[in-house]
């Protein structure tokens, strides 16, 4: 068999199976279970929080159930379930949650569904938000410092910084309306002494915005063990930001195939 395609323990045939492997776009997921009546939107987009799910996992961004995903699903949200974790998830487990928390069936939708609650009342154009407890992610927001721009890309976020909140009781309202406003002018922020919230208007825009605050964060704290990191000016990480958004829209025109591209 092939090299371990990341840097996860999982068995290397799990592996090969949920890595880097799909485009979803239009097609059509094989038929589940239980989700037979399902619309076939509604299909695509479990199948697309599943395997985002795995992914995280694989690349080393989330441990076990510790971290959820979700996606903006009609007038709530499609949302992993608690305590299931990713190896073990199937589509028709995730959860269909009101942004009241409210939900029918076994499960229970993830213990942070509050925190995805309230990114989607807050912000109309956020369409999927994904939360997870990556190595540097974590160790910074133990120290309750922010990512400042110690790099042109920390521009990417929205702004000067990726803001740390403070730490509250997980699973909480005051989780969620923390990280919420945090989220209000960034598409991430860092949880006090817990993790990372990223938000995007598809879920594989979530995704990217996860793994990048993770690689700059790791790279934020290997420049701080060797000194004291330059920061940008305001202006500075300002023009970087306009050339960001432009680069993004160059890269949009290009219109690559992109994964998870539901909302
Ligand atoms: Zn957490």
């Amino acid at each position: 068999m092939g090299s371990h395609p990341c840097s996860s323990q999982l068995p290397i045939a799990y592996c090969l199976e949920t890595c880097s492997r799909h485009a979803l776009d239009s097609s059509v997921p094989e038929a589940v279970e239980g989700i037979a009546e399902m619309s076939v939107s509604e299909a695509a987009v479990r199948q697309a929080i599943v395997e985002c799910y795995r992914e995280l996992q694989c690349r080393g961004l989330n441990v076990g159930a510790a971290g959820n995903v979700s996606v903006r699903f009609g007038a709530g949200m499609l949302i992993t379930p608690t305590g299931i974790p990713p190896e073990e998830l199937v589509d028709d487990e995730v959860v269909a949650a009101g942004l009241d928390g409210s939900h029918a069936g076994a499960l229970r939708p993830s213990s942070e569904w509050a925190m995805h609650a309230a990114v989607y009342q807050r912000l109309s154009d956020a369409g999927a938000v994904i939360h997870g407890h990556p190595d540097a992610c974590v160790a910074l927001s133990c120290l309750r410092r922010p990512l400042p721009a110690f790099h042109y890309m920390v521009g990417g976020f929205g702004g000067d910084d990726v803001p740390c909140t403070p730490h509250l009781t997980f699973g909480t309202r005051a989780l969620g309306d923390a990280a919420g406003e945090a989220l209000l002018h960034r598409s991430a922020c860092l949880l006090g002494s817990h993790g990372m919230l990223a938000r995007g208007a598809t879920l594989g825009e979530a995704f990217e915005t996860t793994e990048r605050l993770e690689v700059l964060t790791r790279q934020y704290l290997l420049a701080l063990s060797a000194g004291e990191p330059v920061l940008l000016t305001r202006e500075e990480i300002a023009l970087a930001g306009e050339r960001y958004r432009d680069y993004g829209r160059n890269a949009a025109a290009q219109a690559r195939p992109r994964r998870w591209n539901v909302s």
